[in-house]
């Protein structure tokens, strides 16, 4: 499509500083006035704009107005243009509406599209929004309207003047994990930056556009900025490409390894059967008829709004996903990995991408709706991305599918449930190209038998979620799956041989039930000693938890073998709601986690916002260092609006039975936890409920430190080590570059556990661990002889650990976590684990 110039459009003679219109009337006459003063329009075009406010809504949202003539009264236009009146002290537009900037349109369709264009990417920054309606510079309005960034797929293919080439050595060559890197050091340079393969280059602060390059290992790039201290931001940059390669290496290692790993067992049908081999993504034995999913042929429907309309939904839509993409990014990363919320991240990057939005304004100003707008314009740039015949691109195609599944879902709620929606009542193995988080996360259990996917690696997100949920799966059937598989035919699917047999005879499927019944039967033993308690040879007993957070996750946890719940990362109910949940939304939800637990301890963490866990909707202030700023406890503490309804809610649900615990994030001081217990105590009274034990989490060093101090004033200590580690050895725990080194069996932080346990002892207080190392065999071990007598971890690391306890002696643990202490590195540590 063809866009015109927008430097043609504005000049310093359409823009009208320091307005004050009386009215909306006044200011489209002014406006208009500009307009005709440069021989952009008739003077009788003031008339058609007020009449287009007789019939729409020009109110763009966010302070901005965009009034225009009638289609009919196109003929007074003689030059396309736009006129900025700039109100600062703003001008009702319509009630309830402020409009500080007026913007004119005096355009033909082609002009239109630039402006929107252009406003739709200022509508996304508010702070340079904020600064244009109330600069006393015209030119910084002119820039902002015209300094149009360079369309990425058409850049000039010269490099700028400071410059340095790179042979990309990722061996999965740039995928959007290591883009999203190069995107923010780029706009963290705040330089231009082109990056150029042949004649082909990208804006690097693009992640689409880069992605766009499809740069495979062994490709050289020119990589070249220009700006402000351009040779410094370089380097910057360069350091940033080139310290990703280390890592990148070892992912594709690991990712090797986990594909060449030979299933140990796996299922032969006695008869020669047609079959699709795949890769083995998640073990177990589905036997059933094929269901295929459509594709992305998804009915959206068309309802034309006005752009007013749309803008605003699609503005509200694709903040709400962000949030909600963060917030998922959080709650992965703590369940799964960093590595693993990597991807959420990397689709809210996709999301921010101004082409995708600008083709989506450009298609509702040609008059379609905004969800069928949004639908058509991710469906193309995902056919652009899927088409450069990279396998990795293809998967990004599908990362960007998904993230546009989220924003659509919210612009036409009718179609919120996806193609998975129509599922066929009989349980069936699931054939899809390829299917989103969001999809393996929210599928009908009772009506998916398996999953045999046609794209994917045994490292994808539908193989890491599918053993998640022990579901069958194969993934990369490739287009043997694609073209064979078709709705209602009679398959096995063994997930441990990423084998899908068809149309299996009688004889195959009896075969493959007595082969299902053996998987079930050996599933059966492990899980009755997943129930068994985590007793040492010399009968000394770890109490195993789950780190759960909703009630609906309290069963499959309990079915791993968790004795209760150690961990309840309540700021989820507020991070996944998008709104602060009330006292009685919160009381319902502790009482349904209480009930679910059927009478097994529960321990509620009290709120833990800041850091990386930032919940927009609460508007708290910025911090430079939010790990080191108002997190935990100190927000608590700050925020009696916050911390009252949730004790309140905590108390009501505990009057009603059941064995809750309050647990404090982030303590620094024993003033902050006498504080804490006197407002609990209060609390309490007030609504003559039990008294219930009050623990708090050692996650800052100086608590660990002073831990013999701050156990008196606590039941029960439950180290976070995710934290501690952090803050013990200045490591960002979501910096990817220091994931490796930021171990939390380092032996700086085995000391501090060792002090907290000493300084609980003191007290005859209980020391718990509900960081990360918990789930760790290994760390497991080394925390009991630490003198840890509870461990909190994801579900599905409970049985691995319970058998690492039951292994041992008490005195070998013992012994062993003296030896750790005298270790100087983690990997002394770590060497201690013997091979088994
Ligand atoms: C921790 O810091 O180890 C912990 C369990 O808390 P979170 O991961 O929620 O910060
Ligand atoms: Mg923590």
């Amino acid at each position: 499509m063809s866009t015109m110039p927008s430097d043609h459009l504005l000049g310093l003679e359409l823009v009208r500083l320091h307005a004050a219109p009386a009215s909306k009337a006044e200011a489209i006459a002014q406006a208009c006035q500009l307009l005709v003063a440069a021989g952009c329009v008739a003077p009788d075009f003031a008339a058609s704009m007020q009449r287009r406010e007789a019939v729409a809504n020009t109110f763009l949202g966010h302070g901005v107005a965009i009034p225009h003539g009638l289609g009919e009264d196109k003929g007074l236009i003689r030059k396309d243009g736009i006129a900025v009146l700039q109100v600062p002290g703003g001008l009702e537009w319509n009630p309830g509406q402020q409009a500080r900037l007026v913007v004119a349109i005096a355009a033909k369709n082609d002009a239109h599209i630039t402006i929107l264009r252009r406003l739709t990417r200022l509508i996304q920054n508010e702070s340079a929004l904020e600064a244009l309606f109330t600069t006393h510079d015209a030119g910084e309005i002119v820039h902002a309207f015209t300094a149009d960034g360079p369309r990425p797929a058409a850049v000039a293919a010269n490099d700028f003047n400071h410059a340095f080439t790179w042979v990309v050595d990722y061996p999965a060559g740039l995928h959007a994990r290591p883009a999203s890197a190069w995107v923010d050091a780029a706009r963290a340079a705040d330089l231009a930056v082109r990056v150029r393969h042949g004649l082909e280059a990208a804006d690097a602060r693009n992640l689409v556009a880069l992605l766009q390059l499809g740069l495979k290992a062994g490709d050289e790039i020119t990589v070249s900025a220009e700006g402000n201290d351009a040779e410094a931001g370089l380097a910057r940059l360069k350091s940033v490409i080139t310290g990703l390669s280390a890592q990148e290496k070892l992912d594709a290692e690991r990712a090797a390894a986990k594909a060449q790993a030979v299933p140990a067992r796996g299922f032969t049908p006695p008869g020669a059967l047609p079959l699709i081999a795949g890769l083995a993504a998640s073990p177990g034995l589905a036997i059933g008829p094929l269901h295929v999913l459509a594709g992305e042929a998804l009915d959206v429907p068309d309802r034309p709004v006005s752009l007013t309309e749309g803008g605003n939904a699609l503005h509200e839509a694709l903040s709400q996903t962000r949030q909600q993409l963060a917030a998922l990014a959080d709650d992965t990363a703590r369940r799964l990995g960093a590595q693993d919320a990597a991807i959420f991240k990397a689709q809210a990057e996709l999301l921010n991408d101004s082409d995708l939005i600008t083709l989506t304004c450009q298609l509702m100003v040609e008059g379609h709706g905004v969800a069928y707008a949004w639908h058509e314009a991710v469906t193309r740039m995902a056919a652009r991305l899927g088409a450069l015949g990279n396998q990795v691109l293809a998967a990004r195609a599908a990362d960007l599918r998904d993230a546009g599944q989220r924003v659509l879902s919210r612009l036409e709620p009718s179609i919120a449930t996806g193609s998975l929606g129509d599922l066929p009542d009989q349980p069936c193995i699931l054939v899809a190209a390829d299917l989103s988080p969001s999809d393996t996360a929210g599928l009908d259990m009772a009506r998916v038998l398996g999953l045999a996917m046609i794209q994917g690696g045994p490292t994808s997100h539908t193989a890491i979620l599918a053993r998640t949920l022990g579901l069958p799966a194969l993934v990369a059937g490739g287009e043997a799956l694609s073209a064979e598989a078709v709705s209602g035919t009679m398959a096995i699917l063994d997930g441990a041989s990423g084998r899908l047999y068809l149309n299996p005879t009688a004889a195959d499927i009896e075969a493959a039930r007595a082969f299902a019944a053996e998987l079930a039967a050996k599933r059966e033993a492990e899980a009755a000693l997943r129930a068994r308690p985590a007793t040492t040879t010399d009968d000394v007993r770890i109490e195993v938890a789950a780190n759960v957070n909703r009630p609906d996750q309290v069963a499959m946890a309990l079915t791993e073998g968790a004795e209760g719940v150690g961990l309840m990362r309540t700021e989820f109910l507020f991070l996944e709601a998008g709104a602060t949940p009330t006292e009685d939304e919160q009381f319902a939800t502790y009482r349904a986690m209480i009930e679910a637990l059927e009478g097994r301890p529960l321990i509620i963490r009290a709120l833990d916002i800041g850091g990386d866990k930032q919940v927009a909707h609460l508007h708290l202030p910025r911090e430079e260092n939010p790990f080191l700023g108002v997190r935990g406890a100190r927000l608590l503490l700050r925020r009696p609006d916050l911390l009252l309804p949730q004790l309140r809610a905590i108390y009501r649900a505990a009057k009603q039975g059941g064995e809750v615990n309050i647990m404090f994030p982030m303590v620094t001081s024993a003033a902050e936890i006498i504080r804490l217990r006197e407002i609990c105590e209060q609390v309490r009274a007030g609504l003559d409920a039990p008294r219930l034990p009050i623990g708090i989490m050692i996650e800052v060093p100086a608590a660990a430190v002073m831990a013999d101090a701050l156990a008196e004033h606590c039941d029960f200590f439950s180290i976070g080590t995710n934290d501690l580690t952090q803050y013990a050895l200045a490591m960002d725990r979501q910096n990817p570059d220091l994931a490796a080194e930021a171990d939390s069996l380092h032996p700086a932080v085995l000391r501090l556990i060792a002090q907290t346990v000493q300084g609980a002892r003191a007290h005859g207080r209980w020391v718990g661990v509900c960081g990360g190392i918990a789930g760790d065999a290994f760390g497991a071990a080394l925390l009991a002889g630490l003198g840890v007598s509870e461990l909190s971890m994801t579900p599905r690391d409970i049985p691995a650990v319970k058998a690492r306890l039951r292994r041992e002696s008490f005195a070998d643990l013992q012994a062993l976590a003296a030896r750790a202490l005298a270790c100087i590195s983690a990997a002394d540590v770590r060497a201690l684990e013997e091979p088994r």
